[in-house]
């Protein structure tokens, strides 16, 4: 089998819109070849055993493995990550929040910034990279999604990240924190169990998605000392709910919600405290 028939053979096992640039993202994954190499050198053989791994490979991604899983790599924000299924895989509509954050951030000299629920460590990551004098402390629960974070700071060449283990603000009680950004789960349980490949874990809000926000905006309520602003991200038609929780138990503070780009509610911005 040559290139050219191995991205034909592939394209035609997944079907649909996405199959010829998904067999093609498949086959420079395994081959390791850039995509003008691919296209310039279809009649090359491709060796019995690569052509193997690239067939499993489109298997799996028919039976519904996200891409990014199968690859090991997604994009966010311009900045090439690594994920894996410990992970939730980065959403372009986290950027609202990171946009959001970024501009805060900006009127700051030296903000520190809190990721909580760091995940593959996307946003801690890029807020690093676009706020350089910023501190960055990203936590998560899960070891196993700190070390990938880590490995993603690195990756990109960033050394003002700190990373704790810590269930929400839990470990950090004592830290003073300007802007505190947070995708957390908040898939109602039903749905997030539809979802058969990332973590439930980083998904599973509870009954109604909102657990883990009502918790942790209660954690911030008892802080003594209060960060500025917090972000956080939160699902479709969740939006009232969490205005009325930030309400309720921040009073004093002043919350505005953001859009996606489809256009849904999706980015809760509060003020808690002035500088
Ligand atoms: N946006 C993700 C989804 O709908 C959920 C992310 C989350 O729970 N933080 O699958």
């Amino acid at each position: 089998m040559n290139l050219g028939q191995a991205l034909e053979s592939g394209a035609a096992r997944l079907k649909g819109p996405l199959a010829r640039s998904d067999a093609e993202i498949m086959l420079r994954h395994v081959t390791g070849l850039s995509r003008t190499d691919l296209l310039l050198q279809a009649n090359r053989e491709i060796d019995p055993e690569s052509a193997k791994t690239y067939l499993d490979l489109v298997d799996r991604l028919r039976e519904g493995e996200p891409l990014q899983y199968l690859t090991g790599h997604i994009e966010f924000y311009g900045l090439d990550f690594y994920v894996n299924p410990a992970v939730l895989i980065p959403r372009p509509e986290t950027e609202v929040m990171v946009e959001k954050a970024i501009e805060i951030g900006r009127n700051y000299p030296f903000p520190t910034i809190a990721d909580i629920g760091c995940g593959s460590g996307a946003v801690a990551v890029t807020l690093a990279k676009h706020l350089p004098q910023s501190k960055i402390i990203a936590l998560d629960i899960s070891t196993t999604a700190i070390d990938l974070a880590q490995r993603n700071a690195s990756k990109n060449d960033l050394d003002n990240i700190e990373f704790i283990e810590s269930d929400l603000l839990g470990a950090v009680s004592d830290h003073h924190f300007d802007i505190l950004c947070a995708n957390l789960p908040y898939v109602p349980t039903v749905e997030a169990k539809t979802n058969g490949f990332e973590p439930q874990l980083a998904l599973d809000g509870g009954p109604d998605g909102l657990d883990v926000i009502r918790r942790l905006v209660r954690q911030i309520a008892s802080r003594e000392d209060k960060p500025e602003w917090l972000l956080l991200e939160f699902g479709t038609g969740q939006g009232a709910a969490v205005k009325f929780i930030l309400d309720a138990s921040l009073p004093g503070s002043q919350t505005q919600v953001l859009r996606d780009f489809v256009p849904l509610d999706r980015v809760s911005v509060t003020r808690l405290t002035l500088r």
